[in-house]
């Protein structure tokens, strides 16, 4: 398949997920370069830093060529202009994700007709799967074996269980 254009994939990525790494590798089957992009949203409180989150996700990705790790603060499309980037990757687990979805797309779509929306759906194992889930496992000392790598899971225990 011939590979198309510069893609960005947005995200809080609090930690990120094998659902995420899912979706970023079939990302770059279908594009010749996908930037990962951490969103610095200081309203949203974050268990990582930008920096933690961003240095997670070059671990987890170190060796899967044509990805890069960046972030941005400011709307997504005047980011990707700047990037020279046409394509926003999201992914997509459930029915309930898709509202949401819809209405950023199509917002995206009126501010920056140009740039288009990509769907990918991620392993069936990975749907019910979010970062949020995996903190409040965690949390409660359970495993998050086969839900995040274990570099994730031994930052997510520092993190959450060593005070
Ligand atoms: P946001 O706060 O923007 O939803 P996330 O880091 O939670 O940031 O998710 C970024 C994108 O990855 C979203 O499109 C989300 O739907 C998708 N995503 C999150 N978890 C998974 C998963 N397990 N499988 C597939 N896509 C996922």
């Amino acid at each position: 398949m011939k590979k198309k254009g510069i893609a960005v994939y947005p995200g809080s990525f609090d930690p990120v997920t094998n659902g995420h790494i899912d979706v970023i590798k079939r990302a770059i089957r279908l594009f010749d370069r996908v930037i990962v992009a951490v969103i610095e949203n200081p309203t949203k409180k974050t268990l990582f830093s930008v920096d933690e989150r961003m240095e997670m996700l070059r671990a987890v990705t170190r060796g899967l060529s044509g990805v890069v790790v960046s972030h941005f603060d400011r709307l997504l499309v005047d980011y990707m202009k700047k990037k020279k980037a046409s394509i926003i990757i999201r992914g997509l687990r459930a029915v309930s994700d898709f509202e949401y979805e819809f209405q950023m797309a199509l917002t995206n779509r009126k501010l920056a007709p140009d740039i288009e929306t990509v769907f990918l759906m991620p392993a069936e194992a990975y749907t019910y799967l979010s970062s949020s889930i995996v903190k409040e496992v965690v949390r409660l000392n359970g495993s998050v074996k086969g839900f995040v790598p274990r570099q994730i899971e031994a930052r997510l225990i520092r993190k959450l269980l060593t005070k």
